[in-house]
């Protein structure tokens, strides 16, 4: 009978081998089937419906249009979703309708030129890559627009009248290099307003005094390294601070010193860490690893894939926050700044759960993937350096 059967198994140590063979099995089922899988699909279907239509949600973001192309845009070319030709003639169409006259891009039809509305919709254009999309860029007019928002001090305010701060710097740098427009005078003391933004902390304030910020951190450095003078930070004291952002618990990174976790600062701190570990290189540190950035990959993953997807696609800042277009773009480009080391030379995946879950690479300054970053290079350097104007050119400016 049974009861005798088991008397015997028992006696042949059956309970024991019972135990270890259903812990293996647990834990085969969590490795394998439980492993934290990226919900492509999902996150695909809500990019798609956002690119077509903006919902009413969005409303409030009607000065940020060129943002959402953007956000969206990176986002589907993370996942290597291809848009279709239309879509992307249609995206064409409305950010030339979002192009002021007087040069620089606006946040919608009709609006004034501002800095950050110009850098997304530079950004957009050359992710879509296209002939018809880099031709929506009026170079001329976008160097004046840079002249007009540069300060004496080598600042640039966000848009005509506007306040200044370390985003406009990183968004001239960033536009100014991809459609190559840099004269000798545009950028002339830019690095050192940069370097008096950063504090006692090691981070990098909105401007010079203010407290250490992930986002700050990010646009000041990344516009030091399109300047090519991120050897002048303290760079030992950024990495002190950056690394020190990354939380032991949640295992994202927080933007400030004792503030919550934050999915977007998956790529405003990570970010940095490639950043970093170039401009460190350079400088010639021989301790630097040649297959890990200084953060903990792994972690960021997790805490990306675990806690920042919403079931239904959309990522967001943490568990119980609303899913947006911000945060599903910023938590992959964090998630891909963690799937891959290094570049074309010398390249590392670190892959957490399902093959499935890898992303395409994002270039850290730009933060478009890196062929189309090289394929816009290589575009607008064919085309001369517009011609600058003199200060004097246009006497209703001077004051
Ligand atoms: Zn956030």
């Amino acid at each position: 009978g049974f009861h005798g059967d088991r008397t015997v198994w028992a006696i042949c140590g059956y309970p024991l081998f019972s135990f270890l063979f259903e812990f293996i099995i647990y834990f085969l089922t969590l490795v394998f089937i439980c492993r934290p899988a990226l919900l492509r699909e999902q996150h695909y279907q809500y990019l798609k419906k956002g690119l077509r239509h903006l919902s009413d949600a969005y409303e409030c973001l009607d000065a940020s249009r060129p943002w959402l192309c953007y956000w969206i845009l990176h986002s589907l070319e993370l996942l290597e979703e291809p848009v279709p030709a239309s879509i992307a003639s249609d995206v064409c169409d409305f950010l030339a309708r979002c192009q002021s006259p007087t040069g620089g891009f606006a946040g919608g039809p009709g609006q004034h030129a501002h800095l950050a509305p110009t850098y997304a919709a530079v950004n957009a254009l050359c992710i879509i890559g296209t002939d018809e999309s880099y031709g929506v860029i009026n170079r001329e007019k976008l160097l004046d627009f840079l002249y007009a928002v540069k300060q004496p001090d080598g600042s640039f305010v966000m848009h005509v009248g506007g306040e200044v701060d370390v985003r406009s710097a990183y968004c001239a740098a960033s536009v100014a290099s991809l459609t190559n427009i840099i004269t000798p005078t545009l950028f002339e003391g830019t690095h050192n307003w940069i370097l008096s933004s950063q504090n006692w902390e090691g981070g990098l304030g909105g401007v010079p005094g203010l407290e250490a910020h992930g986002g700050y951190t990010f646009c000041g450095t990344a516009a030091m390294v399109i300047l090519g003078k991120e050897h002048m930070l303290d760079l030992k004291a950024l990495l002190r601070w950056v690394t020190s952002r990354q939380m032991r618990f949640e295992g994202g990174f927080q933007g400030r010193c004792n503030k919550l976790v934050d999915g977007c600062y998956s790529f405003w701190q990570a970010g940095l860490l490639p950043l970093l570990h170039r401009a460190l290189y350079r400088d010639g540190d021989s301790t630097l690893s040649m297959s890990r950035w200084m953060f903990e990959q792994q972690a960021l993953q997790e805490y990306i894939l675990l806690c920042c997807q919403n079931p239904a696609g959309g990522l967001l800042d943490k568990p119980g926050k609303s899913r947006d277009f911000y945060h599903t773009c910023y938590c992959l480009s964090g998630l891909s700044i963690a799937q891959h080391f290094g570049n074309k030379d010398l390249h590392h995946e670190l892959i957490l759960g399902r093959e499935e879950n890898r992303l395409a690479p994002t270039h850290p300054v730009y933060n478009i993937c890196p062929e189309k970053v090289a394929r816009a290079i290589d575009h607008f350097h064919k085309l001369p350096v517009p011609v600058e104007i003199t200060a004097t050119a246009d006497p209703a400016t001077e004051s």
